[in-house]
């Protein structure tokens, strides 16, 4: 028999299988995305008392089976069910939004102990505090660095020339190229979204500081709605699929 394992873990999704089983996904500390299957989940509240909800912060023991890419998950201990969650519409979407995106960029058994504390820091501080745009972009520009994405947004990706020489330019973002480029070079892309001056100094500034506390600023929507999607677009070209939970983000215009 193979070993077991033990390791803090959240809750990213869970679907029932039959009668009394479930497929749970997991992110844990010590072995990247686990997805297994935990036998009797439905019926046996014993093994898994509601340490089976997304979002939750649970003691994760599961072990390998042997041909079967599907985990057996022995047992799930709650350690944490970060219960402010469930008490705003807006908290749940928040939260959604960030174990989706989590989940879509970091691969099954992605060893990655920084993308889970990043993401338990990300679904605490949701839990404590109200959410923000500014809390989200910050979020997420911290899981593209420690994913592999960080995107280049001081100079241009192509041909080096430094955004504060050329204020008055006309930036773009291109997803493919994984970065900001100069109005030349972007005369020539495909596939490029504007970035307003304005827009890239918010998102410099909350990359290189990542502050999610400072208070909010008076931005215009249009900068805000750019910021937005750029952030959006990059996210999905590396997840490769549609952001479910995404809509709800276009309710919001402060930043
Ligand atoms: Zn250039």
């Amino acid at each position: 028999m193979l070993h077991s394992h033990v390791t803090p873990a959240i809750v990213l999704r869970a679907r029932s299988l039959g009668e009394s089983d479930k497929i749970v996904s997991f992110l844990t500390e010590t072995h990247g995305k686990v997805t297994g299957i935990a036998k009797g989940a439905k019926r046996s509240r014993k093994r898994f008392v509601n340490s089976l909800e997304p979002f939750s912060l649970v003691n994760l023991c599961f072990r390998d089976r042997l041909q079967n890419s599907l985990a057996f998950i022995i047992a799930s201990d709650l350690l944490r069910s970060f219960k402010q969650l469930a008490t705003t519409l807006e908290k749940i979407s928040f939260a959604s939004y960030i174990v989706e995106v989590t989940d879509g960029l970091i691969g099954e058994r992605d060893e990655n102990p920084l993308v889970f504390r990043h993401l338990r820091d990300g679904l605490g501080y949701l839990d404590e505090h109200g959410a923000s745009l500014r809390f989200l972009t910050a979020f997420e520009l911290k899981l593209l660095q420690l994913a592999g994405y960080q995107p280049l947004l001081d100079r241009c990706k192509r041909c080096g020339k430094d955004r504060r020489d050329r204020l008055t330019d006309r930036w773009h973002f291109s997803p493919r190229d994984g970065g900001i480029l100069c109005e030349t070079c972007s005369r020539w892309t495909k596939e490029i979204l504007p970035l307003a001056a304005k827009a890239l100094e918010v998102l410099v500034d909350l990359q290189v500081e990542r502050s999610t506390t400072f208070p909010c600023m008076l931005l215009s929507s249009s900068v805000v709605k750019e910021i937005r999607f750029v952030m959006q677009r990059f996210i999905q070209f590396h997840m490769d699929r549609e952001i479910k939970s995404s809509s709800f983000l276009n309710d919001f215009s402060i930043m």
